[in-house]
């Protein structure tokens, strides 16, 4: 694809890149976003709807269940070429910092070395009452659609995300504003840049004088702000920035 003339001299100029990615990172490797249509088993319900402190308080089977169904879909899936581009290009810059609302593990089975999981891993779980962490071990070995949780006498084991409605874990939203608030360059990549507080970081960055940088197929609220808005996929490019970036060596 071509990319905006200035895109790659931006980035041969700039030191520290914040990469912040969303759902839409992970589409093309067969991950849905949740914002497409659902189908099948689950179509009866909004995933908005089953990801929430609420919805498994009501009805915990339910929310497992559906979570069981998702980490059974992101076992199957590989990462693609966009996720093997933002590995090279940390080679580019003497800071780069990956921050994702993915909870799909993707960046790090691609070989991104400093990944930041603002919403938790999939594959984790946790006990719904203390927040401690809870071996697969101990999963796999006990009953229970959620199995009870080893921390708590009521407690019962929970996925390991930050669900809707429930505040991020302090250290990890406090460093990735601090890279906000530092960077030369932010990316902005496959977020319908709807989910706060990680849609207020490239505005943290916009405001601190970087570079905004964005990929989305779809116009979002952050594109008429950011200088460069691609409207591409992330596979497609990715893979152009970083030909760009070897080219200019
Ligand atoms: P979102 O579903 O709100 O938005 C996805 C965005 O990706 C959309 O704007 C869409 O236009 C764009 N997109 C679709 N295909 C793309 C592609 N090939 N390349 C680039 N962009 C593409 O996702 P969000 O903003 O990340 O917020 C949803 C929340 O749901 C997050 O909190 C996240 O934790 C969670 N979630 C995670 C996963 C995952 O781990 N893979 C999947 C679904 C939802």
């Amino acid at each position: 694809m071509d990319l905006p003339g200035g895109l790659i001299t931006a980035l041969k100029n700039a030191d520290k890149v914040l990469v912040l990615t969303g759902a839409g990172m992970s589409a093309e490797s067969g991950v849905p976003t949740f914002r497409d249509a659902q189908t099948g088993l689950w179509a009866k319900y909004r995933p908005e709807d089953l990801a929430t402190p609420e919805a498994f308080a009501r009805n915990p089977q339910t929310v497992w269940d559906w979570y069981e169904d998702r980490r059974k879909k992101v076992r199957e899936v590989r990462p693609h070429a966009g996720h093997s581009a933002l590995v090279e290009m940390e080679q580019h810059f003497s800071s780069f910092l990956l921050v994702t609302q993915n909870v799909d593990s993707l960046h790090q089975q691609a070989g991104s070395s400093d990944v930041v999981e603002l919403h938790g891993n999939i594959m984790r779980s946790i006990c719904s009452l203390t927040g401690k962490a809870i071996d697969a071990d101990w999963i796999s070995a006990h009953p229970g659609r959620p199995p009870a949780s080893p921390h708590h006498a009521r407690g019962l084991a929970r996925p390991g995300v930050v669900w809707f409605g429930e505040a991020l874990p302090e250290h990890v939203m406090k460093r990735a504003l601090a890279a906000a608030s530092s960077c030369d360059v932010c990316f902005s990549i496959g977020t319908s840049s709807l989910v706060q507080p990680a849609a207020s970081l490239p505005f943290a960055a916009l405001s601190a004088g970087a570079v905004i940088v964005e990929i989305n197929p779809v116009p979002t609220s952050l594109s008429a702000a950011a200088q460069f808005s691609l409207q591409a996929t992330a596979a497609d490019a990715l893979t152009a920035i970083l030909a760009g970036l070897s080219r200019c060596r």
